[in-house]
């Protein structure tokens, strides 16, 4: 499994789950398990997809929603 949460700087960030800390490009080093976890996912791929959901939410994205995106 894959937690997904956010640094304080506002970014997406994932980990696997176990580990015990995960460094921000921000340069801060988050504990996960302090972190409220937004969500758990199976695999790294969907964990990648879910960090890229994250910052074009809070960024507003530079990219319109394709269909594909559409659940
Ligand atoms: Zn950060």
């Amino acid at each position: 499994m894959y937690l997904i949460f956010r640094c304080d700087c506002g970014r997406g960030m994932y980990a696997k789950e176990g580990v015990a800390t995960r460094k921000c490009v921000c340069g801060k080093t988050i504990k996960v398990k302090t972190r409220r976890i937004i969500k758990k996912v199976e695999d790294y791929q969907t964990a990648s997809d879910e960090v890229r959901d994250l910052q074009e939410e809070k960024y507003g994205g530079t990219f319109f929603t394709t269909a594909d995106k559409v659940k």
